[in-house]
């Protein structure tokens, strides 16, 4: 008899933490990007990117407060980092070694797994409004290049000349990366970083997820790298978690980075952070990048391999942070 009243006190006793803080209505996460991210950094160039993500975020974090849907949180957000010049997409894109820009995006609807992609984009102001655009009025969910380009002016999507996404900055890395070459001397990551994405969860329990990039300094005509890859660098599922990725293109697709994570929490009964954790530090090798995550519960994880990731995170419990070393 004794032990019946005992029960309660030790259920109490043993509740975890997540069982007794409800979880947030909504949470939000950015990233600008990771790669070799000196510690060196001048305060000013610091404190310059710090109120970039910062405002991103802000935007985000209003738009989810009103009750707005994931889908165009994220979409907003990423617009606003395209439009800076500081991030590599959009309006920042890095060169390629022919020295143009070709742009990549994606978008993801956790809700039914809708989603759409644009890769070689070279005359789209904003590459994940046309993204979404090809989710929203195609049957398809990737297009590439010229056609993609024909159908932005059916969309009504404005495009602006190639010469719109030349920036000092993005041409000296192109030159440094090119005299790299001829020395044989290994690319630097840092001619790379800057890919922007977003993840939210909304007050409705939706997620969605957006990545829009340049690629990576000095890249062969036609490269595309994990961000337009669905399940690579994209990925959104109401059953597990939004995730958007940022490093070196390549190893996330033979990985199937973004996929893997949602696949091991829903098969593997992993955690958001287990399965992000498990896919970026023992799956990837050091220096290869790292992820922005949020889960169905709103447990948000950001998780890097390499030196820094330009990153914030925001939540309706109160939690506003933005980062970019450890
Ligand atoms: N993942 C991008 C790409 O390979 C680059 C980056 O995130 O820095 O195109």
């Amino acid at each position: 008899m004794r032990y019946i009243f005992l029960l309660p006190i030790l259920l109490i006793g043993c509740a975890s933490p997540e069982a007794t803080s409800p979880a947030p209505e909504w949470a939000i996460a950015i990233h600008g990007g990771a790669g070799v991210i000196s510690k060196d950094l001048p305060d000013s160039v610091r404190l310059d990117y710090e109120a970039s993500l910062t405002a991103a975020l802000e935007a985000g974090k209003s738009m989810l407060m009103e009750g707005k849907p994931s889908l165009d949180v994220v979409e907003a957000v990423v617009r606003i980092l395209e439009e800076d010049p500081r991030f590599n997409a959009g309006r920042g894109a890095v060169y390629t070694a022919d020295g143009v820009h070709e742009l990549d995006a994606a978008i993801m609807d956790g809700r039914d797994l809708s989603c759409g992609a644009v890769a070689g984009i070279t005359t789209v102001r904003n590459p994940i409004s046309l993204a979404r655009k090809v989710m929203e009025d195609t049957p398809h969910v990737f297009m590439i290049g010229a056609g993609a380009e024909k159908f932005a002016d059916q969309a009504g999507v404005e495009r602006v000349p190639n010469s719109f996404f030349d920036t000092e900055h993005r041409r000296r890395a192109l030159d440094s990366a090119k005299r790299r070459e001829l020395e044989k001397v290994t690319a630097s990551l840092e001619s790379r970083y800057g890919t922007v994405g977003a993840v939210a969860l909304d007050k409705a329990g939706n997620l969605a997820a957006a990545t829009s990039t340049g690629g990576m300094t000095n890249k062969r005509f036609g490269r595309v790298g994990d961000v337009p890859v669905i399940g690579a660098g994209t990925y959104a599922n109401n059953a597990t978690a939004a995730i958007s990725a940022t490093g070196t293109g390549e190893e996330f697709i033979r990985h199937v980075v973004a996929h893997q994570i949602s696949a091991q929490m829903e098969y593997g009964g992993k955690t958001l952070i287990q399965a992000a954790e498990n896919v970026i530090f023992h799956k990837l090798k050091p220096g290869d990048g790292g992820i922005i995550s949020v889960s169905k519960t709103g447990e948000i994880a950001m998780i890097f391999n390499s030196e820094g990731m330009f990153r914030g995170a925001a939540d309706s419990k109160g939690r506003f942070e933005v980062a970019i070393w450890e």
